[in-house]
């Protein structure tokens, strides 16, 4: 297996709760390294295009508006196979379905404020990452 990059964001129902710095300790207990780190406001634009894959689904408009609703911290994770590391340790989009000891199963309110994002392929990562960072930004 190779180190490798994805893209996370903690969510604004995250923010509000000061847990980013929780949230951050299970990435980083997970074995995933934070090389570069943001805490942005996202504009309507911004959030519409990062979910313009979903933009038929019926809860889009509602996700977008969840989005903006507050600060999130962008990052960037860096680790062995990190796509899967991050998901693994981000548990299932319902937290009702998360496993024990996943940041969704400890922290998220619902299916919706899900308390963080993560990539979910090596190509997505690339494009998620480029979308918020400048490579000069990223310090390994
Ligand atoms: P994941 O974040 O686990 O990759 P998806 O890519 O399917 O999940 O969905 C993107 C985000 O959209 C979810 O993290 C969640 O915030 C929101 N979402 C997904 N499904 C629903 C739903 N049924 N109702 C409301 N929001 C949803
Ligand atoms: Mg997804």
């Amino acid at each position: 297996m190779a180190v490798t990059r994805t893209f996370s964001i903690i969510k604004p129902d995250a923010t509000r709760r000061n847990l980013t710095g929780a949230v951050t300790k299970k990435l980083e207990d997970a074995g995933l390294r934070v090389v570069a780190s943001k805490r942005i406001q996202m504009t309507k634009e911004q959030a519409e295009g990062f979910y313009a894959v979903h933009k038929e689904r019926p809860f889009f408009n509602d996700l977008v508006s969840f989005m903006i609703s507050g600060p999130v911290v962008v990052q960037v994770l860096e680790g062995e196979d990190a796509v899967k590391a991050n998901r693994d340790v981000m548990g299932a989009t319902n937290p009702a379905d998360a496993a024990e000891g996943t940041i969704r199963k400890e922290f998220a309110e619902s299916i919706e404020a899900n308390s963080v994002h993560g990539s979910d392929s090596d190509e997505n990562a690339k494009i998620e990452i480029d979308f918020f960072f400048n490579e000069d930004e990223i310090v390994g």
